[in-house]
């Protein structure tokens, strides 16, 4: 009999860290699809390339994957209120975590910098918005300051329920393919993504379901790429605004997944981020924000440098929905707006314009 997904906690309940009575605050996240995508895969010259498509989530991006843990948590423990410093994904998760919950949300978000479609959930969902005076590696110092001194629960990545979570990424893409892929590929901000998903390959093969780890390559926008500068950016800048983050939370536990999967970290500009966005809408079917085509732009841009991918399975994680920044689909690649023709209602005008031939 068909049963309906249950969520993250429920589905992995033995695997999380989690006490057997725990509230559990879900709106259904995870069970997301695994979509095969040949033309990358002819693109990179590698045997399949596989999407692990996020944007698929309740609220549009991975991030619920360790929402429903932390905010599940956060209600064990009696929080009437969470915070959380956001580019925009992680505020409408909290937001629609908390309204699922029943309790508070203040959400932190950089000075001019955060997408409409992702303003316009926290905003639906009641959280109180602050934008501050500053990037975003300033909103979570603030953000972890507050939840220091006053009653609000944190739930950044910082917050080790969130990667918790979000861990279960990797428990899906092996579940379904029955085995680890050879390269596990993602987008590089605050770096809880990509140490998360290696936490949960790593918990696999260290219960025997998997023989290796993939190798984790993790890429950044070249304006915003501490882990290829080798440290902090003080004003980093790309037009993917998910991964502009200078100070990377997570640093010391990437670094460890790097090089345990014997990974790679990389940057492409925003130039090679856009044509791949472009390109996965095109000619995958897949529609993500300019972010999530990070990972898919990078393992392009190794390929293209030389790297050999004849035989290899790659898992690539796009992590949101193209809705969310939807402006990027309405320009062509010279950065014109694209617009719909416009016809009358002549069948022999609209074939002309649409260049068809009579039968
Ligand atoms: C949060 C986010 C990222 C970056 O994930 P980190 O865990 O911060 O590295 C990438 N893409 C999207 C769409 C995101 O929301």
């Amino acid at each position: 009999m068909a049963h309906q997904w249950r969520g993250v906690i429920r589905e992995y309940f033995d695997r999380l860290d989690i006490e057997q009575d725990s509230p559990i605050i879900t709106l259904g996240e995870g069970g997301t699809p695994l979509v095969e995508a040949p033309r990358l895969a002819t693109l990179v010259g590698a045997e399949r390339v596989l999407l692990k498509v996020e944007g698929m989530n309740p609220t549009g991006s991975f991030k619920d994957r360790g929402m429903t843990m932390a905010v599940s948590k956060a209600i064990g423990h009696g929080a009437k209120a969470v915070i959380c410093a956001s580019t925009g994904n992680t505020s409408a998760s909290a937001a629609a975590y908390a309204a699922a919950a029943g309790i508070t949300s203040v959400v932190l978000v950089p000075d001019g910098k955060i997408a409409l479609g992702k303003l316009s959930q926290a905003v639906a969902h009641k959280a109180q918005i602050l934008q501050v005076r500053g990037n975003f590696d300033d909103c979570l110092d603030l953000a972890r300051d507050l939840a220091d001194n006053y009653p609000v629960h944190l739930v950044n990545s910082v917050n080790p329920d969130r990667i918790e979570g979000q861990k279960t990424g990797a428990f899906e893409v092996v579940d379904s393919l029955g085995f680890a892929p050879d390269m596990h590929v993602l987008p590089v901000g605050n770096a809880g993504n990509y140490s998360a998903y290696f936490k949960g390959y790593a918990e696999d093969l260290a219960e025997g379901r998997i023989k290796a780890l993939p190798q984790m390559w993790g890429f950044q926008a070249e304006g915003s790429a501490p882990f290829t500068m080798g440290g902090p950016v003080k004003n980093p800048e790309t037009i993917a605004t998910a991964i502009r983050i200078g100070n990377p939370a997570s640093w010391d536990l990437a670094q460890n997944a790097r090089s345990v999967s014997n990974g790679l970290f990389g940057a492409v500009s925003d130039k090679q981020i856009l044509w791949m966005h472009r390109f996965l809408s095109q000619e995958v079917g897949v529609f993500v924000e300019p972010s999530s085509a990070t990972g898919a732009a990078g393992l392009y841009k190794q390929s293209q440098q030389g790297a050999d991918l004849a035989g290899k399975t790659i898992v690539v994680t796009v992590t949101g929905h193209g809705l969310k920044d939807a402006l990027w689909a309405l320009k062509d690649e010279d950065g014109n707006e694209i617009a719909p023709t416009s016809v009358s209602t002549n069948a022999d005008e609209v074939a002309e314009s649409l260049g068809l031939v009579r039968k």
